[in-house]
Parts: C-alpha cells; sequence; structure tokens
C-alpha cells in the first residue's frame, strides 16, 4: 500500500512511500540481525570511521534536508534548520570526540579484593526498534539511530505516519556516506507497523510520542521483558519571578510556546507569574506574540523549486491536532480564562494554522492547564509567591522540563532544585535539547530514561561486567572450609578498612 504525504501548510499533495505491511516486519528484522552480526563484530574504533563520513554527507545535504523537513512538517525552515539539522551534526562531532571513552571497557575498584580486577563493557544489544514522531522528523530519530549504530547495534526505524518522506530521506543520508542499508532500515506506516515493531524479535525500543502510545507499547514489550526507552509528552511550567528580567523573559515565553507552532515535547505549556510583574510581563508577551509573522514556511514553485519564505511561525500538522487545540481553548474561555490575543484558527491561510494564542487566568482544572495542548497557545496565571509557583508547577502528571527565571541566581536554583522535571533551565528555554552533550528526559508520565550524551548512548548497549584475579592463589579467604582463623582475618580486614 501508498502513505501519502501532504504538506500541511498548503496541503498539496508532496510524494508518497510504500508502506510496510505487520507480516513483513519478521523479514526486516531477520535482515537487521544478519547484518548486526557482522557489525557488532567490528571493533569500536572501525565503527566510528563511519561519524566523519556522516558529518561529511550531511553538511553536504542539510539545507535540502531542511527545505524537505520545513515542507513536510509545515515549519519554518530556521526551525527546521536549527533545531533539526545543527543538533545532528552536533550529535555526530560529540560521538567522534566520545564514543570511544563511554563505549569502551572502565575499571573500576574492588575494595579489598586488591588482587582482582573489574572491567565493564558496553556491548550491542543486537537489533533495536526507534518509533519516532513527527514534530521533529530528523533530529529526533537521527540523533537515537547514529547511536545506536555505533554502539554496535541495528536499527529498524519507523518514522511517523504523517512524515514518511523525511524518514526515507534520512537512511538516505546513511546510505549515502557507506552504511550497509540492513544496518538501518525503514518502516513505513501507521501505528499498526509500529505495534508489529514492538512485538517483533528486536531487542529493544526507543519510543518517542504520547503517553498514551507509550504506555501501550510498555505494556507490549514487558511480554517478553523488552527494554524500553519512552520519551514522552510534558505540560511544562515557566516560573517568572518579581525580579526576572521581564523582556527577557518575555521573549522566552513567545518563542517557547510558539516554536514549531508549539508543537514541541518542551514548549512552555503554562506561565506561572508573581503578581508583581504581572501587568509588564502579560504586556510584553502580547505584543511580542502580535509582532509574529504566521504563513507558509516553503513552497513548490511550478518550476519545481522549493522557495523558502521569512515566517516565524508555520503550520500545525494536522486537522486533528489543530481541532484538539481549538477545543482546549473554547472550554478554557468558556471556564473564566480571558483571551488576550489570537484564539482561533487561520481560515485565510490554505493549511492547519493556528493563531499564536495567549490567555490568563485560565482555571486549574481546565484542559489547557492539565493536559498536552501541543499547540501555539500560552496560558499565563498569577501567582502570589514562589511557593506558590512552584507547587502549581509541581501538580502535574508529566514532568518533562520546566524554567525559572530571575536576576537571583541562588533563588532561582533553590527553586529550581525543587522542580519535578528532567531539566530545568534558568533563564532559558528548551535550547539544551538540541544539544548532544546534555541527557534528555523526564520523570514521572514524562517517560522512561535518557537520550542523548552518555547516558542516552548506554542506552543501546548490554553492560557486562568481567571479573578476574591477578595470582593463581589456590582459594579465597571467603570460600570453604570456614574457620576461626579466617574469620579472625576478615574482622580484622573489617577493622582495616572499615574503622
Ligand atoms: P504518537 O504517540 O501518536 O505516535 C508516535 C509514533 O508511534 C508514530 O510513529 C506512530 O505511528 C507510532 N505508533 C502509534 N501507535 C503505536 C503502537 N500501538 N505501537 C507502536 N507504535 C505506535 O505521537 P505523535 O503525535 O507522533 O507525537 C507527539 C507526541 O510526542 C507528543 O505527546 C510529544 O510530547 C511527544 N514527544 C516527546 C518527545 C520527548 O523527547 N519527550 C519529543 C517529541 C515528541
Amino acid at each position: 500500500m501508498e502513505l501519502k504525504s501532504n504538506s500541511p501548510a498548503t496541503l498539496k499533495l508532496i510524494g508518497s512511500v510504500r508502506t510496510t505491511a505487520p507480516e513483513e516486519v519478521p523479514d526486516y528484522v531477520s535482515r537487521a540481525r544478519e547484518a548486526q552480526r557482522r557489525w557488532g563484530s567490528v571493533p569500536l574504533e572501525k565503527r566510528l570511521r563511519i561519524l566523519p563520513e556522516l558529518r561529511r554527507a550531511l553538511q553536504a545535504e542539510r539545507d535540502d534536508v531542511a527545505r524537505l523537513v520545513s515542507l513536510e512538517a509545515g515549519k519554518p525552515f530556521v526551525e527546521a534548520f536549527t533545531v533539526e539539522l545543527l543538533p545532528s551534526l552536533d550529535m555526530l562531532k560529540f560521538l567522534e570526540h566520545h564514543a570511544a571513552r563511554v563505549l569502551g571497557p572502565e575499571r573500576i575498584g574492588l575494595g579489598w579484593f586488591v588482587h582482582k580486577r573489574s572491567v565493564l563493557e558496553y556491548l550491542p544489544l543486537g537489533v533495536v526498534g526507534i518509533i519516532s514522531p513527527w514534530n521533529f522528523p530528523f533530529g529526533i530519530p537521527f540523533t537515537s539511530v547514529v547511536s545506536a549504530l555505533v554502539a554496535g547495534n541495528a536499527v529498524l526505524l519507523k518514522p511517523s505516519e504523517l512524515t514518511p518522506l523525511t524518514g526515507e530521506r534520512l537512511a538516505e543520508v546513511f546510505r549515502r556516506a557507506g552504511l550497509d542499508p540492513d544496518l538501518l532500515q525503514v518502516l513505513q506506516g501507521d501505528g499498526a507497523t509500529g505495534a508489529a515493531l514492538v512485538a517483533a524479535d528486536i531487542d529493544k525500543v526507543l519510543f518517542t510520542g504520547s503517553v498514551a502510545t507509550g504506555k501501550r507499547v510498555m505494556a507490549e514489550a514487558a511480554r517478553t521483558l523488552k527494554p524500553v526507552t519512552l520519551e514522552l509528552g510534558g505540560k511544562d511550567p515557566m516560573l517568572v519571578f518579581k525580579d526576572a528580567d521581564l523582556d527577557r523573559a518575555a521573549n522566552g515565553a513567545v518563542w517557547g510556546a510558539f516554536t514549531n507552532a508549539g508543537q514541541v515535547c518542551a514548549s512552555v505549556e503554562r506561565c506561572y507569574v508573581e503578581r508583581a510583574a504581572a501587568s509588564e510581563f502579560i504586556e510584553l508577551v502580547v505584543a511580542k506574540t502580535r509582532a509574529l509573522r504566521q504563513g507558509i514556511p516553503v513552497e513548490r514553485l511550478a518550476t519545481g523549486e522549493l522557495a523558502v519564505r521569512q515566517v516565524d511561525v508555520g503550520a500545525m500538522i494536522g486537522e486533528a491536532q489543530l481541532e484538539k487545540v481549538h477545543e482546549q481553548v473554547l472550554e478554557a474561555s468558556r471556564l473564566g480564562g480571558e483571551l488576550l490575543c489570537g484564539g482561533a484558527p487561520r481560515r485565510d491561510l490554505p493549511g492547519y494554522f493556528y493563531q499564536p494564542t495567549v490567555l490568563r487566568d485560565v482555571p486549574p482544572e481546565a484542559k489547557l492547564m492539565q493536559e498536552e495542548t501541543f499547540g501555539p497557545v500560552l496560558p499565563i496565571t498569577l501567582v502570589d509567591s514562589v511557593e506558590e509557583a512552584v507547587k502549581l508547577a509541581n501538580s502535574s502528571r508529566y514532568a518533562l522540563s520546566a524554567s525559572v527565571w530571575s536576576r537571583d541566581r541562588s533563588k532561582a536554583r533553590t527553586a529550581a532544585r525543587r522542580l519535578e522535571a528532567g531539566t530545568v533551565w534558568i533563564n532559558d528555554v528548551i535550547y539544551t535539547y538540541g544539544l548532544a552533550a546534555t541527557p534528555w528526559g523526564g520523570f514521572k508520565e514524562s517517560g522512561i530514561g535518557r537520550t542523548h550524551a552518555a547516558l542516552g548512548l548506554r542506552e543501546f548497549c548490554h553492560v557486562r561486567h568481567l571479573n578476574e584475579g591477578y595470582y593463581p592463589v589456590k582459594t579465597e579467604l571467603q570460600w570453604y572450609p570456614y574457620s576461626e582463623k579466617r574469620l579472625k582475618w576478615l574482622k580484622r580486614l573489617a577493622n582495616f578498612l572499615y574503622s
């Protein structure tokens, strides 16, 4: 069957791919397993040689790839370039510098067993399934695919059914860099293909997507105790204290809420501002929101060329997402929230555009304050104290990221440490998601495990502990036969080591 891809900004068809039927998945797994046996036995230093090749291939194609992402996901070119291509290149560089150390053997101390030594070895898992969403259709899978590969695995990638062309393009970059095509195969299709991949005879699933699907993935994986890394949704709070640089905070709030049309797992989805700073902050936010240029980010000309337009906010991915966002905004208004700007779909544009929207005083029981919105909507709530802001920020089942805004660093750090979130920024938002050196992941229902950095790389490894002795002694102190003499020695040792 064919899977068609339409631009969410123009609604025009941009291409199609062949879908992978669930029954075909076992064949993909067999090819991957065969290729992984060869790849996994290649020494690490040799495997790492793919990295500079990939960097060259990606540098050569980066503008083309960013244009495709912009077209297929409806986002401004600059966002595709900055938040998808740069992080991918950064991951390649990070791995070139650090993968040998992170994946290499690690010596560990053994206390009183001075005649022994232990080494941790980081081994490939085998075949890894990577299931990804549409919101960063290149950057999210690329950084994980390359990490899984250098760790010695084969990868089966299931891109979102809403961005299949970007998934194909990603695999093409690896092929151009010389990777065996069976080491990275793309399975196209919707949730049924994803579910078949999770159920298949693979060794790990890295899933990025919604909490609801993440729970289904984990339940299926539990049947065979398949390890999972889950990167799920967020409802991320921004805490603005009265001593913050309000102009910077307003710039951060507007970018944090509206970049990628608010379809970022770490978007600012709730803003708590101290009452004393509220009117100035809100005025700045509304003025900056009104100044945003929204429109079609990239269009195919009659000549076939792609023309990039300078816009700040693009389209949402589809009708269902747009309607869900609008319903949340309408309910928030019905429950007493005050609409300050935006609040409706853009009927004057062909695709799924929603006006950047700011509200205030939305009651906490509204869906807009409880559930992930994943759209360009910023609800601002006034609070009387730092204490109240922290309490409200933590009152969520999500805990992906959060930010604290204050000129007083010590106060900001104290508040930051009380926030339940996988990442907390002081006077910034989102940006470390794009850095390979910093780990990414959440607490609570925002997920399990980490991607990026050393922690993320090791999620693609088995850890083998190898232990050996230096000297050919006939027995050990803790072995048979037990005797008073040995016990005396053990006690002396305990006194020496632990007193
Ligand atoms: P989604 O859960 O609908 O789909 C994600 C992927 O899972 C798609 O490829 C889909 O085809 C596949 N899928 C669907 N049903 C499946 C099943 N039963 N088994 C296996 N795979 C299945 O999510 P989405 O709408 O594509 O993405 C948006 C969500 O992703 C948001 O909630 C967002 O917060 C989250 N997200 C999280 C992060 C993070 O790093 N924490 C990053 C980006 C997006």
